[in-house]
C-alpha cells in the first residue's frame, strides 16, 4: 500500500504539529541527530519535512519530480528522526514509501540509485557481483549441513562475497568449538530493495530467505551485518514467520562469554577506545546495550561515549547506501561523526556493523584506528 491515505501511518501525517523534536536529542536545539537536517539546514529535508511532503502528495498538491526524489533520497534511513519524535511516528516507513512512490513512477534519485536496484534483481545483490563469486562453505571451512548445527552463521552481501572479511568471526567460532553452518548460495535479506523503493522485489527476497532458512530446522540465526539482522527480525513480521531465533553476532559474544565457551584475556594492553553504536543495533532493534556489555568484559579496555551515543547516535554515514546515492550527505555524516570520535580523545573507535567499518575507513581516520567489537574479541582470546 503506498502512500495511501488508509495506511497506518498516515493519520500521523496530519498531526504532526512541526515541533521540530525529530531533529535534535530531545529538544537539545544544539545537538542535531538528524544527518540530512544537520547537512543542509532546511526542514523539509528531516523527518517530519519528509513527512510533510508525504501529505502533500497524498492531497494531490505534491507531483512526483525529481525535486521530491532529492528530498526523499537525501536521508540516511538512520532511524534518528522516529526515535526522537515524541509521538514516534513512523518515519522510517514513511521515506521508504515515498521511494516506493516514486521508483513506481519510473523516478529514481540518481542513475546509482537506478543501478543498486537493478544489481539487485538481475544478481541478487547490491554490488551487481556473480552469484558464483560469493565464499564457497569449503573455503569458509564451515558445514552446509544442518545436522548437529547450532546456528546457521548469516554472512549478509557485504561480507559474503570477501573471505578476509570475516577472518575474526572464523576464529571466534573455532575458539567456541561452535558448530556453525551457512547457506551454500546464501540469498540477499531484501533490505537494500526495502529502503532503495522496490516493495515487492523485497517481498520475493523475503519468501525466499524464510523458506530457506525455515526448512533447515536450526534454532538460531547469528548475523554478520546489523542491516540483514534488523531485516529478519523486524521487516520480516509483515511478510512470514521466521522460525529461528535471530541474533546479531555480537549478542552472540555475549551468550558465549556467559556459557563459558570463549574466555577472554583479563590482562591486556591498555586501550582508549570509542563506539559507534549501529542505527540498525540501537534505535532499529533497541538491542545496542548488549556490544556495550561485550566491550565490559575486555581487559585493558576503558571506553569514553561520544556525546551523541546510544539512541542519539549519529549514523556513519553509510545508512542506506549514503555513500553511493548521496556522496555530499555521506562526506559530511562521516566527518562530522569522525570529528566527533576524534574529540573524546580515544585511540580507537569500535563498530559492530560492517558498513559503519567501511565507511569510516574510507574516509581515512587521522590518528584513530577503527575495528570491529569481533576483532577485538579474536585479539583477545585466551590461548
Ligand atoms: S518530531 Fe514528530 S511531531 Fe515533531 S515535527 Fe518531527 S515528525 Fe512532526
Ligand atoms: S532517517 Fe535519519 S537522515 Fe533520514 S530524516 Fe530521519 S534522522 Fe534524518
Amino acid at each position: 500500500m503506498v502512500l495511501s491515505r488508509d495506511a497506518d501511518y498516515a493519520h500521523y501525517l496530519y498531526t504532526c504539529n512541526r515541533c521540530r523534536s525529530c531533529t535534535t536529542n530531545r529538544g537539545r536545539a544544539s545537538v542535531i541527530v538528524c544527518p540530512s537536517y544537520a547537512h543542509l539546514g532546511y526542514f523539509s529535508y528531516s523527518g517530519g519535512g519528509k513527512g510533510y511532503v508525504a501529505q502533500g502528495i497524498l492531497e494531490g498538491k505534491v507531483k512526483a519530480s525529481p525535486e521530491v526524489a532529492e528530498v526523499a533520497m537525501h536521508c540516511l534511513l538512520c532511524h534518528a528522526c522516529q526515535t526522537m519524535c515524541p509521538p514516534g511516528f513512523e518515519l522510517i516507513t514513511v521515506v521508504r514509501q515515498l521511494r516506493e512512490w516514486l521508483v513506481s513512477r519510473g523516478i529514481y534519485g540518481s542513475l546509482a540509485h537506478r543501478q543498486l536496484l537493478d544489481n539487485l534483481r538481475n544478481c541478487g545483490n547490491m554490488w551487481g557481483l556473480a552469484p558464483l563469486k560469493r565464499i564457497s562453505a569449503k573455503k569458509l571451512g564451515l558445514s552446509t549441513r544442518p545436522r548437529n548445527t547450532e546456528a546457521v552463521l548469516f554472512l549478509g552481501c557485504h561480507c559474503g562475497f570477501k573471505k578476509s572479511s570475516l577472518e575474526s568471526e572464523l576464529k571466534i567460532i573455532a575458539a567456541a568449538r561452535a558448530k556453525v553452518m551457512v547457506l551454500e548460495d546464501e540469498p540477499c535479506c531484501g533490505n537494500p530493495a526495502l529502503e532503495l523503493g522496490d516493495q515487492g522485489l523485497f517481498q520475493e527476497m523475503a519468501e525466499k530467505t524464510i523458506k530457506r532458512l525455515n526448512a533447515l530446522g536450526v534454532e538460531k540465526v547469528v548475523t554478520i551485518c546489523p542491516h540483514c539482522t534488523s531485516a529478519l527480525v523486524n521487516d520480516y513480521l509483515e511478510i512470514g514467520e521466521l522460525e529461528p531465533e535471530v541474533v546479531h553476532f555480537s549478542e552472540w559474544f555475549l551468550e558465549l562469554i556467559d556459557e563459558g565457551r570463549l574466555k577472554l584475556a583479563k590482562q591486556a594492553p591498555k586501550l582508549i577506545a570509542t563506539f559507534q553504536d549501529s542505527c540498525h543495533l540501537t534505535r532499529y532493534l533497541e538491542r545496542g546495550d548488549v556490544a556495550r556489555e561485550v566491550l565490559q568484559q575486555i581487559g585493558g579496555l576503558e571506553l569514553i561515549e561520544m556525546n551523541r551515543s546510544g539512541d542519539a547516535a549519529f549514523c556513519c554515514g553509510a545508512g542506506s547506501w549514503g555513500e553511493e546515492l548521496v556522496p555530499e550527505l555521506w562526506r559530511f555524516t562521516v566527518r562530522e561523526r569522525l570529528r566527533e570520535a576524534a574529540g573524546t580523545g580515544a585511540s580507537a573507535l569500535i563498530v559492530t556493523c560492517p558498513y559503519c567499518e567501511r565507511s569510516f575507513q574510507k574516509a581515512r581516520p587521522k590518528k584513530m584506528e577503527v575495528t570491529s567489537l569481533a576483532r577485538l574479541v579474536a585479539s583477545q582470546l585466551k590461548d
